[in-house]
């Protein structure tokens, strides 16, 4: 019988050791007695994260921890956004991520998230599609300030730079072409047209002027960022020889997963912030073992509240991940495996390079000294320090050991 195999991510769950907290992590910290009962009858090790520039993106580290190598690929994290919403994406198209935000009177920006607004019908109504330059932009709202554009037409370039900046107080930088190709020069062009005319639309859309009056930022621009298209890539069955499955209520991860050609399956109440439904999400993706030999199981808010430097917080949300994990223990003929895609590090409320902790349990597994799940004793598992695109390698060499 072929071992099956239970991926269990935690976004951004790496850290370090935390001055409030006694110079613990708050996986060190947390209580975790099912997740160190994993770590005491399987084994632990380290991940060094992929990346490119400066610190770890989601998408990389994801793309990168199913194996497959984000340099040959370069797919923009636009088209993950934009197929995590359902967006029926053509290769030819261009996909952002956008994020409603607000400017002042001299288009200055003032909030980069525009309070957090979620799009209405209203003021989406002159904007949700937009013909410039013959070429079609379409705007797909996700949760809350966030949304996918999609620009679709014949001769569009993606090397063009981001229309995003962090930076308050000054305007948002116009989008410029990466190279001197007339396709990039001719699409940066037409995009600052577009976000031109999506400014001047929502000028005095009513949501807006509403807001103005209750005292709230309007969202009257959208920052654009992540400019991709969509490429062939093997898909995971292919590369691996496994069926597989995605749990995740985060459009990112979800996009990721249909690149790659997995299930991608709906937990009601299952959602990409602390409130999420995981009673539920577990359940489920314990239940896709029947069908699939791989699921991928995403939990994201480990990472939203590192950013929000809430050590307490995590520590706390770890622990009622824990409290979900007691029906693994009856799991046969399955590998598990929980890591994180990256490290937030609570202190520095950023991405950053630190080895990740990971725990495998199960099928395969040469058991180890490690009786605790944390950064601390993962370091000395028996798993070593793996580089992050020789996961799969190893999941496949331990899932697969004793059948071969
Ligand atoms: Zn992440
Ligand atoms: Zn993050």
């Amino acid at each position: 019988m072929r071992n099956k195999v239970l991926l269990i991510i935690l976004d951004g769950l790496g850290d370090l050791p935390n001055s409030a907290m006694s110079g613990r992590t708050p996986l060190e910290e947390a209580a975790t007695p099912f997740m160190d009962r994993l770590a005491r009858e399987g084994a632990t090790g380290t991940i060094d994260p992929y990346r490119r520039g400066l610190f770890p993106t989601s998408e990389d580290t994801h793309f990168s921890l199913f194996g497959y190598r984000v340099e040959e690929y370069q797919i923009g994290r636009g088209v993950f956004e934009a197929l995590g919403l359902g967006v029926d994406l053509k290769e030819q198209d261009l996909a952002w991520r956008g994020n409603w935000a607000t400017l002042d009177n001299s288009g200055s920006l003032v909030d980069r998230r525009a309070g957090r607004i979620s799009a209405s019908e209203e003021l989406l109504a002159d904007i949700k599609e937009l013909t410039v330059d013959g070429i079609k932009f379409e705007i797909h709202p996700g949760t809350d300030h966030r949304m996918a554009i999609v620009a679709r037409g014949s001769g569009l370039s993606r090397n063009l730079s981001d229309g995003y900046r962090r930076q308050v107080g000054v305007p948002p930088p116009l989008v410029t072409p990466l190279d001197k190709t007339e396709e990039s020069v001719a699409t940066a062009r037409t995009v600052n047209r577009y976000l031109e005319k999506v400014q001047a639309l929502l000028k005095d859309n009513p949501a807006n002027r509403k807001r103005m009056a209750d005292n709230l930022p309007p969202a009257n621009y959208i920052l654009i960022r992540g400019a991709g298209q969509l490429k062939k890539v093997p898909a995971f069955s292919e590369k691996w020889g496994r069926s597989a499955a995605c749990v995740a209520g985060g459009h990112l991860y979800r996009g990721v997963a249909k690149l790659l050609g997995m299930q991608i399956v709906n937990v009601p109440g299952a959602n990409a912030g602390v409130k999420t439904n995981l009673a539920g999400k577990l359940k489920t993706s314990l239940g896709l073992l029947e069908d699939n030999d791989f699921v991928f199981c995403h939990i994201k808010a480990t990472d939203n509240l590192s950013h929000d430097r809430n050590c307490w917080g995590k520590a706390e949300f770890l622990s009622r991940i824990d409290h979900y994990l007691n029906d693994i223990f009856d799991l046969q003929n399955c590998l598990v495996v929980i890591t994180g895609d990256h490290s937030t590090p609570c202190e520095s409320g950023e991405h950053s390079n630190d080895p990740i902790p990971m725990l495998a349990w199960g099928a395969g597994v040469v058991k180890d000294q490690v009786s605790r799940f944390g950064e601390i004793f993962c370091r000395e598992g028996g798993l070593g320090k793996l580089e992050q695109v020789r996961l799969m390698e190893k999941i496949a060499k331990m899932a697969d050991g004793s059948t071969k």
